[in-house]
């Protein structure tokens, strides 16, 4: 049996019961490959248009990023749209323009319809530690206005610290559309909302073979699933089940801990109006506080997702860094989680055959991209493709160096990355 991994949210996850393993043969409509936001997102948006769903997840729903991650909801994608303008024709620009800001809108709708209860905070800051960040994200500001977002607003220096007591920026952008959640618990609510309109999840059922055909034939160690339609949704968790996928992607690791109770004093002496907040480094920190007034801080990445010896040896200096207030904070919980990086840093979504559908790479920020993706292959499986494929005509490329050497390769790029974020240049 595998379960979450010993993380705050795993601690705190609202009362769930286990879903059963699969052990029996089945037929439906559409089988879905993973229970994170993407799987669960595909199957809340399928169910709710009447189609049969089973949803097959290798250990717990959210096991994977999706139970883990920082919590943070970040509109846009985890390249902005500047870069898709510049690569893509205007109508595909277009679309995911028009796209920017719908993620985030799915998961309050989904909240609320649902009434999942994962500590919804409304607002996120993104913070410059340089002329150079902070010019750039009055850049961003300007695009997403463009867009049509109109909850931005950029402070300056002193601005900032009214929002984050930290010394370390020199101004910020405030998305109050952004927002923070418990991540496990919107996991867990979003399969409940699956499993009370009639679709099945089993958990405990690592799927080990796909077999194409009309119907597509999906298999785990004690049953099956005949499927009119797969959507393969184990992003940096799914292996080599479908090797087509894995030589295009990275899995990579981020570290995140959980301080002990603050309380809700000193919780708010450092975020003041509960913004969640992430920096504009290559290789970025992202914090926020939980529901019961903890520090949550996550940052660094390691290439190929292998886990690190000491996280709190990683993350400790990084959170006094910013808040050196914290020195006598005891930390209670460590955890490390996969996130799947592209080459573009572009999500991947496409098809593989004509009914095998795939959704992956959102390169670190996808609590939002995710629940757009679940939605797109909603319609594109009742016949209205074009959004879908605003993305999958996204161009992706395999990492230089191969399977053998893109973790050397991208290690160095990102150190490259990372000495222009220290220079400021
Ligand atoms: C530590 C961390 C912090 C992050 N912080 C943020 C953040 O604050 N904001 C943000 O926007 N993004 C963040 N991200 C990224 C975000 O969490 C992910 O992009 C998103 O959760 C991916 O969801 P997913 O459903 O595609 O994949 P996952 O949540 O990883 O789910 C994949 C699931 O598929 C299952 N699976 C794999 N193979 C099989 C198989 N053969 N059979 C059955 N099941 C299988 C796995 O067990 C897993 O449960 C973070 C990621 C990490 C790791």
């Amino acid at each position: 049996m595998t379960e979450h991994v010993n993380s705050y949210y795993a601690a705190s996850a609202n009362q769930h019961a286990p879903y059963p393993t699969l052990t029996e043969q089945l037929e439906c409509d559409v089988c879905v490959i993973g229970a994170g936001y993407t799987g669960l997102s595909s199957a809340l948006h399928l169910v709710e248009k009447g189609y049969s769903v089973v949803v097959l997840e290798a250990a717990r729903v959210g096991f994977g990023a999706s139970g883990r991650n920082g919590g943070q909801i970040v509109n846009s994608y985890s390249r902005d749209i500047d870069t898709i303008e510049a690569n893509c024709p205007p109508e595909q620009a277009r679309l995911l323009g028009s796209m920017l800001f719908e993620g985030g809108q799915i998961i309050r709708e989904r909240i609320k319809r649902y009434n999942i209860q994962c500590d919804l905070q409304e607002g996120g800051v993104f913070a410059a530690e340089t002329e150079k960040q902070l010019h750039e994200l009055k850049a961003q500001q300007a695009r997403w206005e463009k867009w049509g977002n109109d909850k931005l607003e950029l402070l300056d220096a002193d601005g900032v610290r009214e929002v984050v007591a930290s010394d370390r920026y020199v101004g910020a952008l405030l998305d109050k559309s952004g927002g923070h959640i418990h991540p496990l618990n919107l996991a867990l609510g979003e399969a409940e909302a699956i499993r009370l309109q009639g679709g099945k999840i089993f958990e405990q059922s690592a799927v080990t073979s796909i077999t194409p055909g009309q119907p597509a034939l999906v298999k785990t160690a004690k049953g099956a699933v005949k499927a009119r339609y797969v959507v393969v949704a184990g992003n940096a968790y799914l292996g080599n089940l479908v090797p087509e996928l894995a030589g295009k992607s990275m899995p990579c690791g981020t570290q995140v801990i959980a301080t002990e109770v603050l309380g809700e004093e000193r919780a708010r002496s450092l975020l003041p109006q509960n913004y969640c907040l992430e920096d504009c480094n290559y290789l970025l920190d992202y914090y926020r506080t939980s529901g019961d007034h903890r520090l949550i801080y996550g940052g660094g990445v390691v290439y190929g997702a292998r886990d690190p010896a000491d996280i709190e040896r990683l993350i400790i200096p990084k959170m006094l860094k910013t808040f050196p207030q914290l020195a006598d904070v005891k930390v209670e919980y460590t955890w490390t989680g996969n996130f799947l990086l592209t080459l573009s840093r572009l999500p991947q979504f496409g098809r593989i055959g004509h009914n095998i559908y795939y959704m992956q790479g959102y390169s670190g920020h996808g609590v939002t991209c995710t629940h757009l993706a679940g939605k797109l292959l909603s319609e594109v499986l009742s016949g209205q493709a074009e959004r879908f494929d605003a993305f999958a005509k996204l161009p992706h490329y395999p990492f230089p160096g191969g399977r053998l050497f893109r973790i050397p390769f991208t290690a160095a790029g990102a150190a490259w990355y990372t000495l222009r974020d220290r220079l400021g240049v």
